[in-house]
């Protein structure tokens, strides 16, 4: 029955929509004390992955692990999910390796929801929100027209079918699917949120009442195909990687893979396939490129730079004649295949003619088309950096809606906006993670200071730390923030401790170890590393390229009781000590250049250290300082360390008032 302002039940946080951003937010504020309602569209889509079923890669794979750290759920989900793992940046140091997992669609959304429901404190609710609720200075009952004078204050919201609900605070994170358009060709346009889900309509036009900026931006999805209609002997076969570890830090302790009964945790590793799309495929999506709805005049708004579709890549590329295409396995229990690289927005029968065309799909049967949607997104600088809006007291932001994409970017943003939406009942600052911290801390800062032109999605140069902020010491990082904000159970607590210790026994150990010169030889022989004339620490040894800790200590015998995982991270620390304090005077010099001038005839079109997009945005925005450049959404760090460096360079050979001082 409902209470006397109409409400069936009253939360302390509402979370709206159950997506990645909403399940960590509903989490996180249940975690921080919070009664919480997550209300979401389907109950059964809880934790669906819109596009790829893959989590983590370069940069998103520090997120899902910071995300662990601060108790949240992402990585436990994946460590239950996955079938396919694999460790970017091999080739490159251990500072930037990258962690990511194609997950079995239906056992990650079916992980994850048992994660948000195994939170007492959370409720789960299938609905639509049609309106948010405002408290109403002159009534008992909540209104959905804040009138008068002052801020807004939040009372609740109610969903399509009038059900009325009451929390303090309330978390928005409805993806893609406000004001939803999905387009496959110029001619087809649904009215969805996704492919088989309905739109939020109702919602967005009460937030541009209010008067909430909205701007549109747009993504895509590549076909799927079905797996038994492949020529599979026409693709390279591509093994999930033996050495797996565990995304999450809360099972560090256990046997790898294997629990208390001999059970692997992690489910049975499937094959992924590489092919190409050849010129015969190329030739067919220029031929088609006025029927795509992106090309075609269907579509004006924004995609994502950095997942283009094959049409943007044969557009922009047009001298590439090829692109790599990889299949991916959606699951165990379907013989469904996505088609990784083939991103369209192209009419289904052309879909299908292209797949046709690449070597090995010449019969392949497709189970969905590619598609474009377009929907509704919030611009970010309307946010504190607690993610509450400006405009609207207790209305929080997370995921999608604040202009990102990417699954790692909404559950991050969530988790902050839930501990905040939670944090603000009780009156307690705000959580507000640094730069310095986390790439969680550095997508905050870059979307409430500098907003978004494109979807924005993390890369390790959006970071002035990239070696302080790493995969393999997020639990260093910030569990001890996670226990600060009472974010972590006793158990967990007790757990984190022992973790960060077991680093600090490695360290220990490190230093405390000698090791022979005939202890050394064979390790230092592999790692092409000149030999040792007498017995050195191993902490000396472990300094060099290519030498590990671990088998610094298997040699001499000391450390089998550490996981693998703390001396991993004791030897990341130790290999690149002498450059966190130099990463720190980088970006403090950095942050006082400024005044820098820049002179309107620089030719950054020519500047190659300085990314693509860096060059673009500059040539076009011809900022007059470096401050200005900086502001401009998506220049990076790395782009403005450059950028004074070619500047250097620059000089001598032109007249213009550009001066660089240190
Ligand atoms: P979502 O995962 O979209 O979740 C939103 C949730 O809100 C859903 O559960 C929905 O039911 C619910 N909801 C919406 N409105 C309401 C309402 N009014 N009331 C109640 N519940 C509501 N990311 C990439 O990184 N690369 C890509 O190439 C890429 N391609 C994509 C292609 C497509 C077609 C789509 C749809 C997404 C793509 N993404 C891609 C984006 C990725 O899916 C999102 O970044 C991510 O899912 C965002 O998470 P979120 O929690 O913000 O929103």
């Amino acid at each position: 029955m409902a209470d006397s302002a109409g409400f069936e039940s009253v939360f302390d946080v509402i979370v709206v929509g159950g997506g990645h951003a909403g399940t960590e937010a509903a989490v996180a504020a249940s975690r921080s004390g919070a009664t919480v309602g997550l209300i979401t569209g389907s109950l059964e889509q809880i934790g669906q992955l819109s596009c790829n079923p893959a989590i983590g890669g370069i940069a998103k794979g520090t997120v899902v692990r910071e995300i662990d750290a601060m108790g949240g759920i992402m990585a436990r989900a994946t460590d239950l999910a996955s079938i396919q793992f694999r460790m970017l940046n091999r080739g490159k140091g251990p500072a930037v390796w990258a962690p990511r997992a194609q997950c079995d669609r239906g056992l990650y959304r079916r992980a994850l929801r048992r994660l948000v429901e195994s939170h007492p404190g959370v409720m789960t609710i299938q609905g639509m929100v049609a309106r948010l609720l405002f408290n109403d200075p002159k009534g008992a009952r909540a209104t959905d027209r804040p009138g008068g004078v002052g801020m807004p204050i939040i009372a609740g919201v109610e969903t399509a079918e009038g059900r009325r609900f009451g929390a303090l605070a309330v978390v928005l994170t409805t993806g893609t699917f406000g004001r939803g358009v999905m387009h496959i060709g110029t001619r087809t346009r649904i009215s969805a949120g996704r492919a088989g889900e309905g739109p939020s309509l109702l919602l967005g036009e009460q937030l541009d009442a209010i008067g909430l900026e909205t701007k549109r931006f747009k993504t895509g999805t590549p076909p799927r195909i079905d797996g038994r209609s492949v020529d599979f002997s026409r693709f390279g076969r591509q093994e999930s990687e033996i050495d797996y570890f565990d995304y999450s830090w809360s099972h560090f302790w256990h046997e790898r893979r294997v629990d208390a009964s001999g059970n692997t945790r992690h489910p049975q590793q499937l094959p992924c396939w590489t092919g190409w799309l050849e010129e015969n495929g190329t030739e067919l999506i220029a031929a088609h490129i006025n029927e795509s709805a992106m090309y075609g005049g269907a579509i004006s708004a924004r995609g994502p730079r950095y997942c283009p579709s094959v049409e943007d890549k044969i557009v922009k590329f047009p001298d590439r004649h090829r692109h790599q295409l990889f299949l991916e396995p959606e699951g165990h229990d379907t013989a469904e295949l996505y088609v990784n690289g083939l991103s369209t927005s192209l009419p289904s029968e052309v879909q299908l003619e292209i797949l046709h065309s690449v070597s090995g799909l010449e019969s392949a049967r497709m189970t969905r088309p590619g598609y474009a949607i377009e929907y509704d997104y919030y611009p970010p600088v309307q946010l504190h950096s607690s993610l509450e809006s400006r405009a609207v007291s207790g209305l929080f932001f997370a995921g999608q809606v604040n202009g990102t994409t990417g699954y790692e970017e909404a559950g991050g943003q969530g988790l902050v906006a839930g501990v905040n939406a939670a944090r603000k009942l009780k009156e307690r600052a705000a959580l507000v993670l640094g730069r310095e911290t986390s790439y969680i801390g550095v997508l905050i800062n870059d979307l409430v200071t500098r907003g978004v032109d494109e979807p924005y999605r993390l890369f390790t140069s959006r970071s002035e730390f990239r070696l302080t902020v790493r995969q393999d010491n997020a639990l260093s990082r910030l569990g001890p923030i996670a226990a600060s904000m009472e974010l972590l159970s006793d158990d967990e607590l007790g757990l984190m401790e022992r973790r960060i210790g077991e680093v600090k026994r490695a360290r220990k150990l490190a230093a405390d170890t000698s090791v022979s010169p005939v202890t050394a030889e064979p390790i230092l022989l592999a790692a092409q590393s000149r030999p040792i004339a007498h017995a050195v620490r191993a902490e000396e040894l472990a300094r060099r390229n290519d030498v590990s800790l671990r088998s610094l200590f298997e040699a001499v015998g000391v450390g089998a009781d550490l996981a693998a995982d703390a001396v991993t991270n004791a030897e990341l620390e130790i290999k690149y000590e002498g450059y966190f304090a130099r990463e720190r005077l980088q970006a403090s010099r950095l942050a006082a250049q400024g005044r820098v001038t820049l002179p309107s005839t620089l030719a950054y079109g020519e500047m190659h250290t300085i990314s693509i997009e860096a060059r673009d945005k500059l040539s076009r925005q011809r900022p007059a300082t470096l401050a200005e450049a900086a502001a401009i959404p998506g220049i990076s760090p790395s782009d403005l360390q450059n950028l004074v460096l070619e500047l250097r360079r620059w000089r001598p050979v032109a007249a213009g008032s550009g001066s660089v001082t240190n």
